[in-house]
């Protein structure tokens, strides 16, 4: 049987209501007055944009949210939806000193949720343009996280910046693949609106290479920055596996933020391949729309699994089951859609995995998630750009301070330089190369630590990796110029 919606509109408005509310007035400033206003604040350093957590949280115990919201938005564009989807545990909340005080962390992700809803609730923009174009002319690949953080960055520092993606709208990722109870994608197009108004285009349904020429680019641009995400999810390489309900866990999710929620297919029996942060997005939302049985298969024990702690525990809260030690030889077909999985018990063998002979079983079900990894854009990349090194991993390779690649003109950030990292790794080298094409285009090179400069930095210059120093004062004065 093909799958159905299974849930009407309220009902899915509550399964599906955000998980993390927004605070009261008051509760942010209750929370903010914990706050111990660290020097030398570990929640900086585990922040992979370095925002200025203390300062931005003292300016919301004294009511100034836009000014908290400025000191966000200058180190992180995309704070918003930082805000809501970065894995704040593993970052600026798991570094926090409360920790060490026996009391729970500050909550760093709310509190930026909160300065940040503000500006965008009143239309306050806090991020300007440079006053004057540079006359240089930038081109972006990719209007996802790591495009946007650079696209931002170079506005600021008065670049001409043109963003290009196949997609009908920006925000890559946080726009059409994060759980919808984390985030809304609306969050995610106001940032890009944002950007926009610091004068970056964005053209949209163009996919360079078909409707436009990496020649044409190259003749009119200064520099090109690829931040083009990862491709379709791993193939399964088991029968059955091209069959109508046989969808990659990204696709679904992205059904979930393109359609009303009571239109999204879902399966009554629903398998997700794979244990990652995606394959948990895939699960719980499956269970919220309806399905009856949602069931992660893991081909490796719990221990191992990819997805935070955090997120497993919301799973089996959400009531998905787990399925470890197991994989997928065959997906079964009755009447051309998927009926059920033929699995088999897996074991481990000096880190490699095999199936245990014998030990297949088949259990019915109706839909078959694939969160299985995505494949990495190499032989596009090859395509587009001739002579762009690649490493055995499927990264391009890049000056981990510039992001330079190995043809001097082209820089890279987010999935297709890190194979794959959180949203917020992805704005920090969008605005690390940045930087870094900033560098490589004026006389007097000016780039400044994507992390904050204030503490562990000699004042005024850091060593970098590059040739020459760095003179970070230059490079603020020219973002605030604005
Ligand atoms: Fe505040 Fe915690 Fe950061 Fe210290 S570490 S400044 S207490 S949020």
């Amino acid at each position: 049987m093909p799958i159905q919606p299974l849930i009407d509109a309220a009902t899915a408005a509550l399964t599906m209501a955000e998980t993390k509310p927004p605070f009261s007035p008051q509760e942010a400033r209750i929370e903010a007055s914990r706050c111990l206003f660290c020097f030398d604040a570990p929640c900086i350093m585990a922040c992979p944009t370095g925002i200025d957590v203390p300062t931005f949280i003292r300016k919301i115990t004294t009511d100034n949210l836009t000014g908290a919201a400025r000191t966000i938005l200058e180190a992180n564009v995309l704070g918003a939806s930082c805000a809501r989807v970065c894995p704040t545990q593993m970052l600026c909340e798991g570094a926090c000193v409360m920790l060490d005080l026996e009391k729970d962390p500050i909550q760093i992700g709310r509190l930026q949720r909160h300065a940040t809803d503000h500006v965008a609730a009143h239309g306050i923009d806090v991020l300007h343009a440079a006053h004057t174009k540079n006359g240089r002319r930038i081109a972006i690949l990719g209007a996802g996280p790591a495009g946007l953080g650079c696209a931002a960055e170079l506005a600021r520092l008065g670049y001409s910046v043109t963003v290009y993606d196949k997609q009908p709208a920006g925000g890559g990722l946080n726009t059409y693949g994060i759980a919808y109870y984390k985030m809304r994608p609306q969050v995610s197009l106001d940032e890009v609106r944002m950007i926009e108004r610091l004068g970056v285009e964005f053209r949209y349904g163009v996919e360079v290479g078909r409707d436009l020429q990496v020649a044409d680019l190259d003749r009119d641009h200064d520099a090109i920055f690829i931040g083009i995400g990862l491709g379709g999810a791993n193939r399964l390489g088991i029968p059955g596996e091209d069959l109508p309900e046989v969808v990659d866990a990204l696709d679904f999710i992205e059904w979930i933020h393109t359609r009303p929620l009571d239109q999204v297919p879902v399966g009554r029996r629903v398998a997700v391949l794979g244990c990652g942060n995606t394959a948990i997005d895939a699960v719980t939302q499956a269970k919220r729309l309806g399905a009856e049985q949602a069931t992660i298969i893991y081909r490796r024990g719990a221990a191992e699994m990819s997805a935070y702690p955090f997120e497993y525990e919301l799973a089996k809260t959400d009531g998905a089951t787990f399925l470890f030690d197991a994989t997928p030889v065959e997906v079964v077909a009755k009447d051309g859609h998927v009926a059920a999985l033929t699995l088999a018990k897996t074991a481990v063998h000096e880190g490699r995995v095999s199936v245990v002979p014998g030990s297949e079983w088949t259990e019915p079900f109706d839909l078959v998630l694939k969160a299985v990894g995505q494949e990495k854009q190499i032989g596009l990349l090859g395509r587009l750009f001739p002579g762009l090194k690649i490493d055995s991993r499927g990264r391009v390779e890049h000056d981990p301070t510039t992001m330079q690649t190995s043809l001097p003109k082209v820089f890279v950030g987010g999935d297709a330089a890190s194979g794959g990292r959180e949203v917020v790794n992805a704005v920090a080298e969008g605005k690390k190369a940045a930087r870094g094409i900033h560098a490589s285009l004026t006389a007097t090179a000016t780039i400044g630590p994507v992390q904050p400069s204030r503490f562990g930095m000699p004042d005024g210059a850091v060593g970098s990796g590059f040739d020459h120093p760095i003179r970070v004062h230059e490079l603020e004065a020219a973002l605030t110029q604005g």
